[in-house]
């Protein structure tokens, strides 16, 4: 394995169970949900703690659940910790793991299997990984590109290179900042990869939260893959800044195969059941719709596009749910204009904002007065919370709101 220099503190200000972070409306927790997969008693819990707290959850673009309005730091730990949902305190804010929703459910979309959970398990089995930024970000993209898109620091995709070891089964290629490096390992090992990279990359002495897209940090990240020896492959075409790799949306330097998926909807999987995805405006999810969702007693998801998934209902359990759940305030309509519109917590919840974001927004949906097509995100000052540089940004300014990135 490549040695890095010494060992650096990469302090950041993202907020975890542990550290809450102090905001206008009260204090900020995050809770981690590796590969954004949830479970019943989940939603349960978190019913609960969005009661105790504000009143609601908001979901992130990791695949992660925000709960603001802390007043009781002490009451939140308890209840997350009864709910299994802080299993290290030493690893609370670097649990940060994208999944493909859809894995294993379509055509094309490759089985990740527990990936999630054994990286989760690996990370917290060592104490040197404790100190990596709560920016940096792992994914398992299952061959749709969908976590790819994002850009993780590290990523593995599944089932795409048959090459690899003759058969293809279990080979996935590694990526550093969403680009192809050309190296594989297989899906038994790649846990172990990941976290070994991950330590080498926490002790290098350039202080960086997260991998550089280029240079030299970039670069003995990807030297320290190719020589890790559970790996196999070539860098010699692709992953060093001199020869960047491969883009996100193609897998291997081909086009994704990976069957389509509508951004919400209802989605008939390939095991003769159903997935049901939906958006709820801004991602905020009332403690009452946790609670329904956890009554379903399906597995769920959240995106990065902080979709959730509830998948594995039979149709006459779709049909209900969105009976039940629709009126209740999640869309479950793709041509909604909620599909598209995101924004930054702003005014009151943040004191930098120029002004009340989310209302006018609202306003804008309401009226019908976007002032772009398509998909944007709003925000209350150039910091620019939550713009996951997909589609366009809507800045507010002292002389009104500004669409574009500088
Ligand atoms: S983008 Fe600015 S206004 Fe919005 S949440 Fe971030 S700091 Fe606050």
């Amino acid at each position: 394995m490549t040695d890095f220099p010494s060992p650096t503190d990469r302090g950041d200000n993202c907020p975890g169970t542990v550290r809450v972070h102090p905001a206008a409306d009260g204090g900020l927790a995050r809770l981690r949900f590796p590969g954004g997969r949830l479970r019943p008693t989940d939603w349960a819990a978190l019913a609960q703690i969005a009661t105790d707290h504000g009143g609601d959850l908001h979901l992130t673009s990791r695949g992660n659940i925000q709960v603001r309005g802390v007043r009781d730091e002490a009451l939140l730990r308890d209840r997350v910790e009864a709910a299994g949902l802080l299993p290290s305190v030493a690893h609370d804010r670097v649990r940060n793991i994208l999944a493909s929703p859809m894995a294993g459910r379509l055509a094309g979309h490759h089985d990740l299997g527990q990936l999630p959970e054994f990286l989760d398990a690996a990370l917290m089995a060592r104490d040197d990984v404790a100190a990596l930024s709560g920016r940096f970000l792992f994914g398992f993209d299952d061959g749709s590109g969908d976590v790819l898109a994002h850009s993780p620091d590290l990523a593995a995709v599944a089932g795409v290179d048959a090459s690899a070891d003759g058969s293809g089964a279990g080979v996935v290629r590694l990526h550093v900042r969403g680009r192809d490096t050309g190296l594989r390992t297989t899906m038994a090992d790649v846990a172990t990869v990941l976290v070994d990279v991950a330590a080498s990359f926490v002790s290098s002495t350039e202080r960086q939260w997260r991998v550089p897209a280029s240079g030299q940090l970039h670069d003995l990240v990807v030297v320290a893959l190719r020589d890790h020896p559970l790996t196999t492959g070539s860098t010699a075409a692709t992953g060093t800044s001199e020869s960047p790799g491969t883009h996100a949306m193609t897998v291997g330097g081909e086009p994704s195969t990976a069957a389509e998926v509508p951004p919400v909807g209802w989605v008939d999987t390939d095991d003769g059941l159903v997935s049901l995805l939906a958006v709820v405006p801004f991602g905020v999810v009332p403690a009452r719709l946790a609670e329904f969702l956890g009554a379903i007693e399906r597995p769920s998801t959240i995106s990065a596009e902080r979709v959730i998934g509830l998948h594995e209902l039979t149709e006459g359990m779709a049909e209900q749910v969105v009976r039940v759940l629709a009126p209740m305030g999640m869309i479950f309509d793709a041509a909604s204009p909620w599909v598209e519109v995101t924004a930054c917590t702003g005014l009151p919840g943040c004191s930098r904002s120029l002004t009340d974001v989310r209302a006018d927004a609202t306003a804008a949906v309401r009226e019908g007065t976007l002032p772009v097509v398509g998909r944007q995100h709003w925000v209350g000052c150039d910091r620019a919370c939550g713009d996951t540089g997909a589609g366009q940004r809507v800045t507010a300014t002292p002389q009104g709101y500004v669409v574009g990135r500088p």
